[in-house]
């Protein structure tokens, strides 16, 4: 068999060198990942064949090995899943699909700390590559489910791999990594040791729901290994919260989640009734970087009766959950459901009807129970939450409920539409706002000027959805939602104000100027009027109440409208 050379797509490179001069403390979170894609690869296996019985697979014994050599210093994870193709072998294992992650490659480089990294690595899926922290080199053989040849793939991580066909491979997957000398004082183990084994399985891949056994040579501290399942296997999501531990619960959400950092709330939900369900989510600590892509994979993981049945599943949540990640285990639904029916089907959008209000009464008990949390929240995901104010006006309350905005009010904190209601002095009815790009260009406005002066609370809305849920929403408990930079805006009479005598004779003395101004501005603007919204600028520039802010109009024709 011939064997071919080829080279790592560039930032796969980069990424190779990164796990090599590991950036990484914990260098025993390699198997987690290569023991979480030998459990993908039984999922789509068990699926591929429950869609089609007739592939000519294996699948009378799904499970992981871990199989230890002492004296070769080699350790094998092997799966008899779904495996691989030859062409899939290259694409997937040597580039990066992820268009994401170029960008995080560069914030990766420029990361001070290795916390920071770490966190960043989090963002996309390394973990294959991992597999470089402890070895020199690794060896990859696989044959895919219902092929008859397989292909070994193999690299010293230095920039190329080889890729040969291989006549006799067993179905499924097996990672061969040739460890290199242990290093305690880096955190590098001897991954050939049974004990150490176990103790990374039970604490990162306890929940997996395939048996990881043990097999082969006694381990070098003599402990027999015996074929010994691993894992308990239980599925957490069935499991009271109380007999499971925060940290079992984040090592799911790291494993469903393909991140690497903990998660910042977890939810659990058992429904019970004649369409039984249990749902067990996550909200992420950050956002993922491609959050506002068009192209941003979301959904959560839906089982069947403890039986994966597909990743991504958009149907359970609305799209502003997008970042929610999680289990739904229903009981009753079809092994065969696809997509389409489950856009449809009644139960579940009773059950995204649940689940989003689960979702919104987390985030309200987290704003009374834990302040920090609430605005670590907000910050990650509120402009993406805000969606729904105008997609979900069933659920408009309660995203208001828990919404907050900067105000010029508050230096750091945020404020919710209650505590601005909360405040408004007697008789005033408006809820002033003003958008923009950044809380500057917003602070130097001149339309701010005699709010300002005035005293009066004005909230400060910087994300591009804030120009639109505005108008969908118009008022909150009977006053307006009013933009600063529309209309005309009648504030309250101050001291210091001129009377209606006053206003006149100015109006009088200022006519000539404001008809000349009229006819040179005529071309670019409807009207010019005289104001006591400005206390410094000589003039500024109003909309109309019901015309688009010029924000707005720049996002709708960024959108081709
Ligand atoms: P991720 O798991 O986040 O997709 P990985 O780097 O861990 O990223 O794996 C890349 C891809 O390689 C996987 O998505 C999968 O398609 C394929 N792959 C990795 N390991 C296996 C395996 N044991 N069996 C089948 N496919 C695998
Ligand atoms: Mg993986």
């Amino acid at each position: 068999m011939s064997t071919e050379t080829f080279e790592f797509q560039v930032e796969a490179r980069q990424l190779l060198q990164l796990m090599i001069h590991s950036v990484y403390s914990n260098k025993d979170v390699f198997l987690r990942e290569l023991v979480s894609n030998a459990s993908d690869a039984l999922d789509k296996l068990r699926l591929a064949k429950l869609r089609d019985d007739t592939l000519d697979a294996d699948v009378s014994d799904p499970h992981i090995e871990l199989e230890t050599d002492p004296d070769a210093r080699t350790l094998t994870v092997r799966d008899n899943g779904i495996g691989m193709s030859y062409d899939e072998v290259g694409e997937l294992i040597g580039t990066i699909a992820n268009s994401g992650t170029a960008q995080v490659l560069k914030e990766l480089k420029e990361a001070q700390d290795a916390a920071g990294a770490e966190g960043l690595i989090g963002q996309f899926g390394v973990g294959f590559y991992s597999g470089f922290m402890v070895a020199d080199e690794v060896t990859l053989l696989t044959r895919k489910a219902g092929e008859e040849r397989g292909t070994r793939w193999s690299s010293r991580g230095e920039g190329t791999y080889t890729l040969e066909r291989v006549d006799d491979a067993p179905q499924g997957t097996s990672v061969v990594l040739h460890l290199k000398p242990a290093d305690p004082d880096n955190q590098l183990h001897d991954y050939t040791s049974v004990w150490k084994l176990k103790e990374i399985v039970k604490r990162y891949s306890d929940f997996i729901t395939w048996p990881i056994r043990l097999v082969g040579e006694k381990g070098d501290d003599g402990e027999a290994a015996g074929p010994e399942t691993l894992n308990s296997m239980k599925a957490l999501w069935a499991r009271p919260r109380d007999e499971v531990s925060e940290d079992e619960y984040h090592e799911l959400y790291k494993h469903i989640g393909h991140d690497w950092r903990e998660p910042l709330e977890t939810i659990q939900l058992h429904a019970e009734g004649t369409f039984e369900y249990q749902a067990l989510l996550f909200v992420p600590s950050h956002a993922p970087h491609d959050l506002f892509r068009q192209n941003m994979r979301h959904g959560l993981q839906l089982y069947v009766k403890r039986v994966f049945i597909m990743d991504d599943c958009e149907a359970l949540l609305p799209s502003y959950l997008r970042f929610v990640k999680g289990v739904v285990d229903a009981q009753d639904l079809s092994l065969n459901v696809s997509r389409e029916i489950l856009q449809q089907d009644r139960h579940i959008r009773m059950m995204q009807r649940r689940l989003t209000k689960k979702v919104l009464s987390s985030v309200k008990s987290m704003m009374t129970r834990d302040a920090d949390k609430y605005a670590m929240f907000w910050r990650e995901f509120g402009a993406v939450l805000k969606e729904g104010l105008v997609t979900d006006p069933d659920n408009r309350d309660a995203l208001l409920a828990v919404a907050s905005f900067a105000s010029t009010h508050e230096d750091g904190d945020a404020v919710t539409l209650k505590q601005y209601v909360e405040r408004l002095p007697e008789g005033r009815d408006d809820i002033y706002y003003i958008t923009g790009e950044s809380r500057e260009t917003i602070d130097n406005s001149p339309h701010m000027e005699a709010f300002r002066e005035r005293g009066i609370e004005v909230l400060l809305l910087t994300d591009p959805v804030d120009e639109v849920w505005v108008d969908a929403v118009g008022e909150f408990e009977g006053k307006r939602l009013r933009s600063v930079a529309k209309g005309e805006i009648d504030l309250d009479a101050r001291e210091d104000d001129k009377s209606e005598d006053e206003q006149k004779q100015q109006a009088e003395a200022y006519a000539g100027l404001l008809g000349w101004m009229r006819e040179r501005l005529d071309d670019d603007v409807k009207e010019v009027r005289l104001s006591t919204r400005l206390t410094r600028s000589p003039a500024c520039l109003v909309a109309d109440a019901d015309d688009l802010t010029p924000a707005l109009e720049s996002m709708y024709r960024a959108m081709g409208q």
